[in-house]
């Protein structure tokens, strides 16, 4: 069978046997799909300092002999390394936690160019900006309203009143919508508070293209509060916990770190560049 490309973001990457790994990514024909890359363990020229998480990636590959089949990954040629998500703590902690929701909302060979679209968009804009909260609380947002779970923050949804200063607002994850202090007396075990200021940020953040999403500024509370009540809804849609939201919630309540902080693990130095966010 002959070989096809595509490009391909990895999502996941797990040892398989003695030499082989198993990649999970997210390609913009194929959708979400996991491959087998034979010898990439032992390999010196096929695929070191490729099959990185986060990498975007231009791979050669055999398609699965039946669906429920592994793809075979021949090569792959390394487009954007995105390297400071493996090399910087925060970083790489809000990339585990954008993959992780990925993961989660996909199916296999599912493909969804708007769900590629903004992943792509989500990890270049980590990779260079020092606002981790902030573009995870925009993708999270984002990715509910492309999977069908767009949650309603314009007005209350008991009385309709428009979201605006006298008021304040809880988030209810049952219902994806807002109960303003007129409705509501006390907050209950999994609503989130979310001040005007939040509100407000994210409403405009469902109206801007992808393009233009990194203009728009947001404090580090304000991205914590949107990433607690984002959280809480997701949590009920999925009726599962997300693993890495421990971690992602713990970097939402420390002040901001410099740039390139420790590691957080083994990373090998790759290089590439990263040309645009409209593959
Ligand atoms: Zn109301």
């Amino acid at each position: 069978m002959t070989l096809r490309s595509t490009c391909a973001i990895v999502l996941k990457i797990v040892d398989h046997g003695e030499s082989d790994k198993l990649v999970t990514f997210y390609s913009n024909n194929l959708g979400r799909i996991t491959g087998i890359a034979k010898g990439a363990k032992k390999s010196r020229h096929r695929f070191v300092n490729k099959l990185e998480l986060f990498s975007r990636l231009q791979m050669l590959y055999r398609p699965p002999r039946n669906p429920s089949g592994l793809l075979f990954i021949s090569e792959a040629e390394l487009l954007c390394a995105h390297l400071s998500l493996r090399t910087s703590f925060q970083r790489y902690v809000a990339a585990m936690y954008i993959c992780e929701l990925l993961l989660r909302f996909t199916r296999d060979s599912d493909p969804d160019p708007q769900l590629y679209a903004l992943l792509q968009w989500a990890l270049v804009s980590l990779d260079h900006a020092d606002t981790p909260q902030k573009i995870t609380a925009l993708y999270h947002l984002q990715l509910l309203a492309v999977v069908g779970y767009r949650p309603e923050i314009q007005q209350c949804g008991h009385c309709g009143h428009p979201v605006g200063p006298g008021r304040s607002y809880l988030f209810i994850p049952g219902s994806g919508s807002l109960l303003c202090s007129a409705c509501h007396h006390q907050q209950g075990p999994h609503s989130s508070r979310l001040s005007v200021q939040a509100l407000k940020f994210l409403a405009s953040a469902q109206m801007v293209p992808l393009e233009r999403l990194n203009r728009l500024q947001l404090s580090r509370q304000t991205a914590a509060e949107a990433m607690e009540a984002l959280y809480h809804y997701t949590f009920h849609l999925l009726q599962q916990d997300i693993h890495s939201w421990q971690a992602m919630r713990a970097l939402a309540a420390v002040p901001a770190r410099k740039k390139n902080a420790p590691s957080p693990g083994a990373i090998q130095a790759t290089s590439g560049n990263c040309p645009s966010a409209t593959t």
